[in-house]
This record gives structure tokens, sequence and C-alpha cells, in this order.
């Protein structure tokens, strides 16, 4: 470690800066929180119905139902994909956990097959081995910002009968194939998390789907499941999304193009920087447009990296340290350690650099410098 570099310590570098991301957006933002407050329309209303329609069309989908978060919209678009007690839903373990709280919300089992060494999303040649009777639906991640395999993941799919709902939300705009994530399977769930690359102030999601019949039950389900005031025709929830969510969301959308854009030029930037360290860099996979979510490389002492590198003021991440057959909450599912070598390797050696439209070019040189000395 080079002791030298503590000395001339710049300023620090954040994991994610969203304030620095929003201030172009503040007149824009405050104008539609004015015109909410006016209407008192606080609830779903024209803002929340003028993004559906915005985003549905840059995912090149038929419907987008806006709802509170992307948990929610991982449960409604299980229950309308007909998951339910005792099914199989297949899915990997390196992912956050609402990918599989999802499925137990359902009553339904999480089947976990590992991730693919290079792009770290689901490893298309093990699915089929874990498709039983009971298996109804495969539920891929587009994690860190890219796609999963979805030319293989649909074929397999289709040969045995069942539903793809994909969670796209750590992938706003990515590609597969030349086709945005979110279009592929039956329906798609995104986040909008603050930190998600559409972000939203506060809590938010979306299911998005080309099929009628799904469409309208989610949107009924999210409000209760009344189609009608009052007429309730099954169990239903208070999923629904907040106006001043969907105008955030509106005015954040417009921009979500550019702001991909200076993601992939960091990423560029990084693997310029840092590919002649011994550290496994992220790869964008064959046929892929990757957008960034978060920069994850590997090494096996990553958490004394990051404690260098916190010691210069620069924050990092961890995307994710336990894979989700280890955790504590899934031990009935009867998985071990080894059974996911790959998702186990990456849990044990992830960490994320900052990654966000706004790093500038300064701090991204901070960022390499500081370890290219720790390894020198
Ligand atoms: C963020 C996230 C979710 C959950 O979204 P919330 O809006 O936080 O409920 C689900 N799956 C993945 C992969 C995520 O990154």
């Amino acid at each position: 470690m080079n002791t030298e570099l503590l000395t001339k310590i710049k300023t620090p570098v954040p994991f994610l800066d969203l304030a620095a991301q929003d201030g172009g957006l503040r007149d824009e933002v405050l104008l539609a929180f004015e015109n909410i407050t006016d209407s008192s329309h606080y609830v779903l209303g024209p803002y929340v119905e003028s993004f559906e329609r915005a985003f549905a069309e840059a995912v090149g989908t038929r419907h987008c139902i806006g709802v509170n978060s992307g948990t929610s919209a991982l449960h409604l678009a299980l229950i309308a994909a007909g998951v339910s007690d005792g099914d199989e839903v297949i899915t990997v373990p390196m992912t956050f956990v609402a990918t599989a709280w999802a499925i137990r919300y359902v009553n339904a089992r999480p089947v976990f097959v590992d991730i693919d060494p290079e792009t770290y999303t689901m490893d298309v040649d093990q699915i089929e081995s874990r498709i039983t009777p009971r298996t109804k639906a495969i539920l891929p991640v587009h994690l860190y910002g890219q796609s999963a395999d979805m030319t293989a993941i649909m074929e397999i799919a289709d040969r045995h009968g069942l539903t793809v709902v994909e969670d796209a939300a750590q992938a706003h705009g990515a590609m597969f194939d030349g086709k945005p994530v979110g279009s592929f399977g039956q329906s798609a769930c995104f986040s909008f998390y603050p930190g998600k690359n559409l972000g939203a102030y506060g809590e938010a999601g979306a299911v998005v789907t080309n099929n009628d019949a799904v469409a309208g039950r989610i949107r009924a389900l999210r409000n209760h499941a009344q189609n009608q005031r009052y007429h309730h025709q099954e169990l239903g929830f208070n999923y629904r999304m907040d106006a001043f969510q969907g105008a955030v969301l509106g005015i954040k959308l417009r921009r979500l193009g550019v702001w991909t854009k200076q993601r992939q030029r960091l990423a560029d930037s990084y693997q310029m920087f840092l590919e002649d360290l011994p550290i496994v860099l992220p790869q964008q996979g064959d046929r892929r447009s990757h957008v960034w979510h978060v920069y994850v490389a590997l090494h096996p002492e990553r958490d004394q990296i990051r404690e260098a590198l916190q010691r210069q003021g620069i924050q990092t991440g961890l995307h994710y340290p336990v894979p989700l057959h280890l955790l504590e909450a899934f031990r009935e599912l009867g998985y071990r350690e080894g059974d996911f070598p790959v998702a186990e390797r990456v849990g044990n050696e992830c960490f994320s650099l900052p990654m966000f439209p706004n790093l500038s070019r300064g701090h991204l040189n901070d960022i390499a410098e500081a370890l290219t000395a720790w390894f020198e």
C-alpha cells in the first residue's frame, strides 16, 4: 500500500450521488409538485398515467402498470402468471433478495440455477436439468444492468410450456439482440427505487407486458382488486403509485438515454484504466447492451481493497455478499455451501466501484490510482 497516496486525499468519492443528477431537474419537478398539490390528486392520476404510457413506449410493450415498488411489481406479475401454492419458479441465487421474496409471497418455491461466469446472469445451460412437473415459471434477473440470455430462456420456456417473468429492476434500457429488456417475457418488473438507473424520489416500481389480460388483472390487483369501485374480484393489494413519483419518473425518463451513455463511457474508462490489474473486471456479454447499474469487480482480498479505498475517501458497495441460497431466510429450501460455485465466488470476491452518471473524470482517476497503488 502506497502511503504517499494517503497524504494527497482529494475530495471524497461517494458510491452514489443522487443530488448531482437531480440538480438540473429542480424547476420541472417543483412545478409538477405544485400542480399535484393544487389538484389534490396524490395517488395514481394523470402524472402516473402519462409516465405509464411513456415507459411502455420506451420498453416497447403495450402496457405499463405503475406500482409502489419493484417488489410489489414482482409479486403481482407472479400472481398474474398463475404461480401459486406448491409451484416452482426457476431463478438465480445471485440477485437482490426481493426476487425470491416474491416467489415466496405466492407460496411457491424458488429453485436456483447458478450464474454464468462471464455475465453473472442465469446460466442457461443449467435450466433444463432443474425443470420438474411443478415448474411454472422462469424468473431471470438482468443483473447489474446486463440482460440475461433471453433468446435461450424464451426458447426453453416455450419448449416446456413455462411462463417467463423478467426481473429488470437493475436494467432500465438494457438490450438483448437489439431489443429492450422487459419486452421478452410474459411480463417484466422494474424498480424505481432512488438508487436505480431510473429512480423516483421515494418508492416506486412497474410491471410491463404485451398481454392484455395480464395487464388488466395487475391494474386491478394493485388497487384492491377492483375494476369497478367496491366490487372486488379477488384478494387485492394497495400497491398504487404516488402521483409525485409518477411526475418525477416522467421527468427523469426523458434524460435516461443520456445518463445511460454517461454510465457506458465511465465503464469504458474503468476498463481502460484497470485492465492490467489482477482483478476480474465485469464483461459485456455477446449481443448485449449493458447499462451499468453497478460496476462489480472481483478479487479474493476484496475486504482489504475496500478498506484501503475507504481510507482514501472512496466509497464502494457489495452486490451481493451472501447468495440467496445461503441466507437464513431461505434455509428451509435445503441448499448448502458449494451448491452454486459461481454465485458463491461472486459473493465472496465482489466489490462495486462508484458508478453514477455524474461521476467526474477526476474522481474516476483517483479511484484508478488508488487501486493501482494498492497492487504495487
Ligand atoms: C431493487 C431490486 C428489486 C426490488 O425493488 P424495490 O423497488 O426495492 O422493491 C428487485 N429485484 C432486483 C434485482 C433489484 O435490484
